[in-house]
């Protein structure tokens, strides 16, 4: 995150609705406004990567639920 960059931005864009932006949970870029979590999973990382990903974030729900 760069919250200078961020903000920024988000002043020379005041004239368009302001979307927070996207953090790939992956490698933790932050994504161009202009581009959607989708494009950059699909550009950036493979197949596995995702899946990889998913099933990390799947395990830990599961155990945090299990311990509540
Ligand atoms: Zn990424």
């Amino acid at each position: 995150m760069h919250p200078v960059t961020v903000s920024l931005e988000r002043a020379e864009r005041a004239d368009m609705p302001f979307t927070p932006p996207v953090e790939c949970p992956i490698c933790r870029e932050t994504l161009a406004l202009d581009r959607t979590l989708e494009d950059h999973l699909v550009g950036s990382h493979t197949q596995r990567e995702v899946a990889r990903r998913l099933a990390a974030v799947r395990e830990r729900a599961e155990v945090r639920s299990v311990s509540d």
